[in-house]
C-alpha cells in the first residue's frame, strides 16, 4: 500500500507532466498500481486506520501522484445522496461535458498540495465518462461508460487534470459568478 512518504508534492516535476497511457490489456503490474491508488483511498478514509500510518484522507488518487506517469486514478467516495462511486479507471476519457458550471464549497484540497489555498475552481456539473475500469469480481478492466454529475464530476474531473499535468492550484478563482456552489446553502 502507498504511504504519505510515495505521494510527490507540489514542485516536483512530474506533477505538471502529462501521463501516458496505459497498456492494453493492463498488465499484472499497472493493476497492482490501480489495486493500491484504491487502497490508498479506502484506508485514509478509516478513522483509525489513518491514525495507524498516518495517512492524509483523499478521495481520490492518480497514478501520478505516486510518480508514476500512467493514464490511471482510483476514486473512492459517497455522494451526496449517499450513492457510492469506487473504481479504478485506465485510460479515461471526458466525452461530454456539461454547460453547467459548479464548483466545490470552500474549494478543492489535493494529497500533493500540504499549503491551505483559497480560491475556487470551476468544473462542469454533469461530465460523461468512459475507460477501462477494473471489475474486482472477473479480474479484469472492462470498457466502460458513465455519467457523473456533482461531486463524483468534480473529483473525476480533479483527477482527469492530474493526468494533463494540471493542478487544482493552475485553476483557483475568487469568486465563479457563472457557475454553482456544490451546496446550496440558505440563510
Ligand atoms: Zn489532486
Amino acid at each position: 500500500m502507498y504511504l504519505s512518504k510515495d505521494i510527490i508534492k507540489e514542485g516536483h516535476p512530474n506533477l505538471t507532466k502529462k501521463s501516458k497511457p496505459v497498456k492494453l490489456p493492463v498488465s499484472k503490474e499497472d493493476k497492482e498500481i490501480g489495486l493500491n491508488l484504491l487502497k490508498y483511498c479506502v484506508v485514509s478514509q478509516n478513522k483509525e486506520l489513518n491514525e495507524l500510518y498516518n495517512l492524509r484522507p483523499g478521495v481520490g488518487l492518480s497514478a501520478v501522484q505516486v510518480n508514476v506517469l500512467k493514464r490511471m486514478f482510483a476514486i473512492h467516495l459517497e455522494d451526496l445522496d449517499g450513492k457510492m462511486y469506487s473504481f479504478i479507471i485506465v485510460n479515461p476519457l471526458i466525452t461530454f461535458k456539461s454547460k453547467e458550471m459548479i464548483y466545490l464549497n470552500g474549494g478543492e484540497g489535493c494529497l500533493s498540495i500540504d499549503r491551505k489555498t483559497e480560491g475556487l475552481t470551476p468544473r462542469y456539473k454533469t461530465i460523461k465518462v468512459k475507460g477501462h475500469v477494473y471489475d474486482s469480481k472477473l479480474d479484469k478492466f472492462l470498457l466502460k461508460e458513465m455519467t457523473l454529475t456533482g461531486l463524483p464530476s468534480i473529483v473525476f474531473q480533479h483527477e482527469y487534470d492530474h493526468l494533463e499535468g494540471i493542478l487544482f492550484i493552475d485553476k483557483l478563482y475568487e469568486s465563479l459568478p457563472e457557475a454553482k456552489p456544490l451546496i446550496e446553502t440558505t440563510t
